[in-house]
């Protein structure tokens, strides 16, 4: 994810430019750039690793005056977070520039094929091999190249092309990843998202799947990739300029639950081909993987709930014992280590010490290491053999949302990854989680639909004295999910515990003040829970359930319950989570809490 912005008009473009970008940091900040092209039809190019202001101070030296031009603000997805892929792109000719956000997941072929052809790429990026693209296409028409060269494109891309011999242009286009045209008057705009704009127009086109805009100052012209012409209408917005950096949400935290079936879906992008699960990524590890006798998950927080999710799913799916381990007690108490066991690092951050210091110490004991981790470039992908990158776009809220559903899901992809290398997946089950893993999105998506039920119940329950989440299998580590988001942002104690342990112990707190949360979804272990549900209501106990639409066992028990649709068993906390999330948020919107900022945290825990 990241941020694109483009100006055409009378007025200086770069300072313009720029506050749109400052608009967008919030996208990414690996590293930002901006190309413009001069009255004379010089094309000037200035990009640097790091925050926005790196590029400021570059470019206090000279900065032409122009009238367009475009910048961008980076969150690396292919190559390091350096200079050299820092956006904008340029052709062989340094005539073209552009600008991207998302995945062109044809990358290699197209870089393989223009390499063939003479062209020279020079960064490591998916997005240069574009440039190379409308080069070759270019025959005096910018538009007519972007849509060429797109034609051959796969993926998911907003972008933005200028072309020094067309001053008077500024070309975008949109494929499953957000662009808008802002409409000025005598000057337009393009933007990923209405903060770029705001302080200049309310008035902004959203652009459709496959749309290509070509703007000058005064007209605005949309055809699809194939040239056909396409009408869109112009919306008026009324937003404030806050409330379009969280794109219309309160709260970022809010804005993240709901980007998750976004995320989901680009956390499964390029590993599903056809019928089957394909890790590429695993490649450098692929023998320690047929060769390991066990899997140790270290993490910390959610990341480590999503491990323990991994390690019940790795031990039904594959022949190795599988253990969980918290980060900042493993390095203290080692299991033993050789190049025999796997050890699997899950960090959003990819900085956590907690989980940095163990992962070092494994690699010192020979063990292969595999990081997975939201950030490229970050300190546990210079650890690793193998890196899975979770592709879920910044997460500004503390909290964890969208990672902990898209650290689900790829580490469920491992857990196939790993036993089809081993030789011990068998190949329905590969199509049931392909297929599974290709609706998720979608069932996200209606798990989200739960919002206004979870607003009430936040309501119904604000004043209980503390919660008591419960599940078993899989659903155990979603218990101790949902009370922590219910800990983080709401400051009301909740325990998490399998639902089996209630009667040794817990089950002495809970009353009609303690609630019990009862994670019910469709399992193979529904019926035992179910017994330990039952447990908790001969004390009085308040029942709130999650369960599976279409599945009735807990009408009757529950006295409310938040429903998600059916899925694959392993991939059940991704959903199961949602609700619990948007429970957790609105009890911390009826308590005053400060939501994206919860006291006494920070977003990446880089001490021990
Ligand atoms: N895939 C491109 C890159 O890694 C664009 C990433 C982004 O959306 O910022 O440079």
């Amino acid at each position: 994810m990241c941020g694109i912005v483009g100006y055409i008009g009378p007025r200086e473009a770069a300072p313009i430019l720029l506050e749109g970008l400052a608009r967008l940091e919030y996208r990414g900040y690996d590293s930002a750039g901006i190309a413009l092209v001069t009255p004379s039809g010089e094309m000037f190019v200035e990009k640097r690793a790091g925050k926005l202001a790196n590029l400021r101070t570059a470019l206090l030296d000279a900065t032409p005056s122009a009238a367009v031009g475009l910048a961008h603000t980076r969150w690396a997805t292919h190559g390091r977070p350096n200079d050299l892929n820092a956006h904008p792109h340029a052709d062989c000719t340094g005539e073209i520039t552009v600008i991207h956000n998302g995945i062109i997941e044809n990358f290699q072929e197209l870089r393989s094929g223009l390499a063939a052809r003479g062209h020279r790429l020079e960064s490591d990026t998916d997005t240069e091999a574009l440039a190379h693209m409308v080069e070759e296409a270019y025959a005096g028409d910018i538009a007519e190249a972007v849509r060429a060269a797109l034609r051959q494109a796969h993926g998911a891309y907003a972008v933005a092309v200028l072309h020094k011999g067309e001053p008077g242009r500024l070309v975008g286009a949109r494929m499953n990843v957000p662009l808008i045209v802002g409409v000025g008057d005598g000057e337009n705009f393009l933007a990923s998202d209405v903060a770029a704009v705001l302080a200049h127009t309310r008035r902004v086109i959203f652009l459709e799947e496959g749309d290509v805009a070509d703007l000058d100052a005064t007209s605005i012209s949309i055809t699809g990739v194939d040239g056909s012409a396409r009408e869109r209408v112009v919306s008026d917005i009324d937003w404030t300029l806050e409330a379009a950096e969280k794109g219309g949400f309160e709260h970022f935290m809010l804005k993240e639950m709901h980007e998750q079936p976004q995320a989901i879906r680009a956390s499964i992008t390029g590993r599903l081909h056809g019928d089957e699960i394909r890790a590429d990524e695993l490649l450098p590890v692929m023998d320690a993987i047929v060769r390991a006798e066990r899997v140790e998950f270290v993490a910390c927080g959610s990341a480590n709930y999503a491990a323990a999710v991994a390690a019940y799913v790795f031990q039904e799916w594959t022949d190795l014992p599988a253990r969980w381990n918290i980060g900042s007690e493993f390095r203290y108490s080692p299991p033993p280590l050789d190049d025999r066991t796997l050890v699997v690092a899950v960090t959003q951050s990819g900085e956590t010490a907690d989980t940095i210091a163990p992962a070092r110490l494994a690699r010192e004991r020979g063990c292969p290491l595999i990081a997975v981790t939201n950030t490229v470039g970050s300190a546990i992908t210079r650890e690793a053999d193998a890196v899975m990158f979770l592709q879920a776009g910044p997460e500004i809220a503390v909290v964890a949302t969208k990672t902990f559903a898209t650290q689900v899901t790829t580490l469920i992809i491992l857990a196939a990854a790993v036993a089809k290398a081993r030789g011990v997946l068998d190949v329905a089950k590969e199509r049931e989680l392909v297929s599974a893993l290709r609706e998720l999105p979608d069932k996200a998506e209606q798990a989200l639909a739960m919002g206004s039920h979870a607003r009430e119940l936040a309501r119904r329950y604000m004043n209980s004295r503390g919660f008591m989440f419960v599940g078993r299998g899989v659903t155990y580590p979603v218990a101790l999910e949902g009370a922590l988001k219910l800990k983080e942002v709401s400051y009301v104690h909740a325990e998490g515990y399998a639902a089996g342990e209630l009667k040794h112990g817990p089950i002495s707190l809970l009353d009609a003040e303690v609630p019990l949360v009862a994670i019910a979804t469709r399992s193979s272990l529904q019926e035992k829970l179910i017994s330990n549900v039952m447990e908790g209501r001969a004390r009085d106990a308040r029942v709130l359930a999650v369960a599976t639409q279409g599945d009735d066992a807990m009408l009757g028990l529950a006295d409310d319950i938040l429903w998600v649709p059916d899925t694959l068993e392993a991939l059940s906390p991704a959903l199961a989570a949602i609700p619990l999330q948007l429970f957790a948020y609105h009890m911390a919107v009826v308590r005053g809490t400060d939501v994206d900022q919860p006291r006494n945290l920070a977003k990446s825990v880089t001490v021990e």
